[in-house]
């Protein structure tokens, strides 16, 4: 067994937790972030892109509205790198009630979020594909950002004020005694080895599965309810700003522009368990008719994958408990001294991405304050590491960056633009990884052809450049193709249809994959 100790743990590694290690690392204290994956591959992993304005919350929930305008501009400064200032539009469609607009610009005033009345002629200039029978056009301070990218910010940041992140850890155990937490016990999922952590304070970060956290350390009853969502990328970015429709918070009223794609989301149902989440064909189709409303041919456009994640819903009393379209996206801490007797726990859940810095600060001052120890938080004032330029990223950054090196560096993913030496850089720094942690950080086969072309050339270059052997290359590639298919089956027609039928093809005829000798070693995460 593997023994560590610091002085703060945290429990699980999406934007919430990476916050949370980050403010702790920087206020002085030892820590170390466990996730039993890798960072953000829970609902960070899977969300829709936006960075909010707030103009989505103006009416339906003002307190939200705010803190999203603020963070807004904090995130947009200290993760330059992962967020591109796309800018928003707020749209009243043929099908919208023009009421709702006067009720959202008087709630835009309340709330203090920059909006801006812009005629129809602008709007259609910025937008040219938009639904010619908008009524009303708003413009908002929406951005895009890169969820993957904004929590390896943070944890490097926290990585160079000390802290220490262990990826593929899961929280097994915790120990308590007197009356207190003593212990975080881990497995090492790559190596099958017991990892224990002697912890002075603990913080529960763990999304949709921080009732079964706090379940650990006898603190029942934590109803975190998952509220499924699914999104859908297109193979363009049909829209180069965020547009939202100026109504009442609903399903499938935003298309995101992410890189190179573009984004229509989202749904909103109580789901069971937030490790099975269902894509279902339905509502595939109503994003696409909901798509098709904001930008008239949408559902002709090329679907590219689909997949669904989980918002952490903590259970309100005023609305009924399957109805999580209307639960607070509010953030919530829970104090299980207070509430179950066990000192030295706290539970942080709940919030938004685009809020994740400051649902940190909130629950990292709680802690202080139970230490006794009031120490200021400083995430605002100091960019992560790669963002202390302050240049926001530009879809073409891959493009120019390409002006200088054509000649000497191979592209292997010709969708995302992503080069041999990229790849090879990435494989130096996670000689364990997976090929689906590395597309995480490079968009490895995220792009039309979903990996049927790069993903065979990216394992011939991990091979050649011996970072694995034969059998693991067999296995990592059979991974990669698995979970690639999971977010194709649901939208299967049109052009990407022929596409998984040539890489179907390839796969299977050619390449005989699913007929190879198995491997010995365990790399199925
Ligand atoms: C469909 C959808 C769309 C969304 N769109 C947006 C948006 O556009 N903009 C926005 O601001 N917000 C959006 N959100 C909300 C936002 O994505 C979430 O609020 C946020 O990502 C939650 O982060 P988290 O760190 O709290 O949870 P997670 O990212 O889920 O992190 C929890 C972590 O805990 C880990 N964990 C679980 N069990 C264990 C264990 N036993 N041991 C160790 N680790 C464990 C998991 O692996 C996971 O990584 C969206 C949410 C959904 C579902």
């Amino acid at each position: 067994m593997r023994r560590l100790s610091a002085d703060v743990v945290v429990i699980g590694g999406g934007a919430t937790g990476a916050g949370v290690v980050r403010d702790v690392a920087m206020r002085g204290y030892s820590a170390i972030l466990v996730d039993r994956a890798d960072l953000a591959q829970g609902t960070t992993g899977r969300y829709h892109g936006l960075l909010h304005s707030g103009g989505r919350y103006v009416v339906s929930d003002p307190r939200s509205a705010t803190e999203c305008a603020e963070e807004n501009a904090i995130v947009t400064r200290i993760h330059a790198d992962a967020v591109e200032r796309t800018g928003g539009l707020f749209v009243v469609t043929p099908a919208d009630d023009l009421e709702f607009s006067d009720r959202f610009l008087r709630g835009a005033i309340d709330t203090k979020v920059p909006v801006e009345e812009i005629s129809l002629a602008e709007a259609f200039k910025r937008e040219p594909r938009l639904n010619p029978g908008i009524q009303r056009a708003f413009a908002v301070q929406d951005g895009s950002v890169d969820g993957w990218q904004m929590v390896w910010g943070a944890a490097n940041s926290a990585k160079n004020y000390g802290a220490q992140i262990l990826t593929y850890h899961e929280v097994v155990k915790i120990d308590t005694a007197d009356g207190a937490v003593k212990a975080v016990h881990c497995v090492d999922r790559k190596t099958g080895e017991d990892v224990a952590i002697e912890a002075g304070f603990v913080i529960n970060a763990a999304g949709a599965w921080s009732g079964r956290i706090a379940a650990m350390a006898d603190c029942p009853d934590v109803e975190v309810v998952p509220g499924r969502g699914i999104m859908i990328a297109m193979n363009h970015r049909l829209v180069n700003h965020v547009v939202n429709r100026c109504v009442y918070p609903a399903d499938g009223d935003i298309i995101v522009p992410v890189h190179t794609v573009c984004i229509i989301g989202t749904t909103d149902v109580k789901a069971d368990d937030p490790d099975h989440l269902s894509i279902p064909r339905d509502e595939v189709q109503k994003m696409l008719d909901d798509g098709d409303l904001l930008v008239p041919g949408f559902r002709e456009a090329r679907a590219v994958h689909a997949w669904a994640g989980a918002r952490p819903l903590v259970k309100d009393a005023r609305v009924s408990a399957t109805d999580t379209r209307h639960m607070s996206r509010g953030m919530s801490v829970l104090d299980h001294a207070e509430r179950d007797g066990v000192k030295g726990l706290l539970t942080i859940t709940g919030g938004k991405l685009t809020t994740y810095r400051l649902m940190a600060e909130h629950v990292v001052d709680q802690m202080c304050e139970q230490l006794g120890d009031p120490r200021p938080c400083r995430t605002a004032d100091e960019a992560v590491p790669k963002s202390e330029s302050g240049a926001n990223y530009l879809v073409t950054h891959r493009l120019g960056e390409r002006e200088h090196d054509r000649l000497d560096d191979q592209v292997l993913c010709e969708c995302e633009l992503m080069t041999k030496k990229m790849f090879v850089e990435a494989l130096d720094e996670q000689p364990r990884g997976s090929f689906d942690d590395l597309r995480r950080q490079l968009r490895l086969g995220m792009g039309p052809c979903q990996g049927g072309f790069c993903s065979m050339r990216a394992t011939g270059v991990a091979l050649e450049t011996g970072h694995i052997d034969i059998d693991r290359a067999t296995e990592l590639l059979r991974l990669f193709l698995k979970n690639r298919w999971i977010g194709l089956w649901p939208i299967l027609h049109g052009e990407q249809l022929r596409q998984t039928a040539l890489d179907n093809w390839m796969f299977h005829s050619t390449l005989n994959i699913d007929h190879l000798p198995e491997s010995t070693q365990e790399v199925a995460l």
